[in-house]
């Protein structure tokens, strides 16, 4: 059987994206006892192992056999901009050719860093970039994780990305499976080892899996895009919302089994003269109480192809001040990395899927490359 594996790249067991116990699995069919899965695992994900010749405490034989039977894939990164103020911006290549962007966000000292689910997004919320360019596909679950790892790659000394979420390109809960076999791999000791109430999940609103991420015990933080009060206004901002109105999404999210001493994060997108009334504040004030919530404002971040304009100052404080008199937490978020298109919704990538097509007849670009990064940290934050 293996002679007709040995040699064939796109044969051979692809490691990165499989959980503990497939590890485990995989290493039973070799032969091997379970525990070289789990060294396996942490190689690969506890310290970011591309190489099985460094995987010093397997044995030699072992090694061999890896190396001509399994594979360590990983994203290409073909670029990265930094924003006057530190945010990094990166451009990473999947192993079939396509593209998808990673944030690094300095604060406080840490960097939190912004995932993508997805190369491009099927929601299309109508001030979103990455809704402009439709979808393209799933992200694999190393796919996800990789990111995490390449990021990892790129910091200077000292630096540490210390909260993970999942608020790139693409909608996380679209991609249910990977997305949540990959925030397993980001949150397990052996893995990644990030704490869950250091990872958020941020979702348009899929009410069935919202319910099916609380019942996965999987304890990550719960962000909902929300953006509007009543259906009307939700059905034109937010279309899958016509799929899943307000009362079933505030219904799942009233019942979603939340840790003690955590809340639900709205994010509500201010644009001028659409959702910034006064009105708009009571009605989502409205909506709110019996849940253990808070509220994110982001003034919108304006790009040509969007039809919204960011409302003054005063408007935003305004709409902030009704909330909190009625006894709603809510904090105004500042836009991070806007002059590299690295903000909120900015994630986009340029002809991708007419780029797609080219690539599609040319195959797939090598892997296992990480180049066009500038490794000095004096650049960073400049
Ligand atoms: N699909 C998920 C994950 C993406 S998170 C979700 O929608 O929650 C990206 C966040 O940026 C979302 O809250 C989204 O509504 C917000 N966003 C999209 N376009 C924006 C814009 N033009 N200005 C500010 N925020 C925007």
């Amino acid at each position: 059987m293996t002679a007709l594996m040995v040699g064939k790249i796109d044969t051979k067991v692809k490691l990165k994206g499989l959980s503990l116990e497939e590890m485990e699995r995989y290493a039973a069919a070799l032969g091997e006892p379970s525990y070289r899965g789990r060294q396996l695992f942490q190689w690969i994900y506890g310290r970011g192992c591309r190489h099985f010749e460094e995987m010093t405490d397997l044995p030699a034989a072992l090694r061999a056999t890896l190396a001509e039977q399994a594979s360590i894939t990983s994203l290409t990164c073909f670029g990265r901009q930094v924003s006057r103020d530190g945010t990094r911006k990166y451009l990473f290549g999947c192993p079939d050719g396509r593209q998808i962007e990673s944030v690094l966000i300095p604060d406080e000292g840490r960097l939190t860093a912004c995932l993508s689910t997805q190369v491009g997004c099927a929601l299309a919320c109508a001030f979103c970039l990455t809704g402009k360019m439709g979808f393209v596909r799933h992200l694999q679950v190393g796919e996800i994780v990789d990111q995490v790892l390449a990021l990892r790659e790129d910091l200077a000394p000292g630096e540490r990305i210390g909260n993970l979420v999942l608020m790139g390109m693409g909608e996380p809960l679209h991609n249910y499976e990977a997305t949540v076999k990959a925030l397993a791999i980001l949150v397990h000791p052996l893995g990644l080892a990030y704490p869950p109430r250091r990872v958020m999940l941020s979702t348009v609103g899929l009410v069935p899996e919202i319910v099916r991420l609380g019942a996965s015990g999987l304890d990550v933080n719960l962000a909902v895009s929300l953006h509007a009060a009543t259906d009307e206004l939700r059905d034109r901002l937010v279309p899958i919302n016509r799929r899943y109105p307000l009362k079933e999404l505030m219904a799942a999210l009233r019942a979603y089994p939340l840790p003690p001493r955590r809340r639900i994060t709205f994010e509500y997108v201010l644009m001028e003269g659409v959702n910034d009334r006064p009105e708009d504040a009571r009605e989502l004030a409205r909506l709110l109480p019996g849940l253990r919530c808070k509220v994110n404002l982001l003034p919108l971040n304006e790009a040509s192809a969007i039809p919204f304009q960011r409302p003054a100052r005063q408007r935003v404080e305004a709409f902030q001040q009704i909330l909190k008199s009625a006894g709603v937490l809510a904090t105004i978020r500042e836009s991070r990395g806007w002059d590299i298109s690295a903000a909120c919704g900015m994630l986009t990538i340029e002809d991708q899927k007419q780029d797609q097509k080219r690539l599609d007849s040319t195959g797939p670009l090598p892997y296992d490359v990480f180049r066009g990064v500038e490794q000095s940290g004096s650049s960073l934050g400049s």
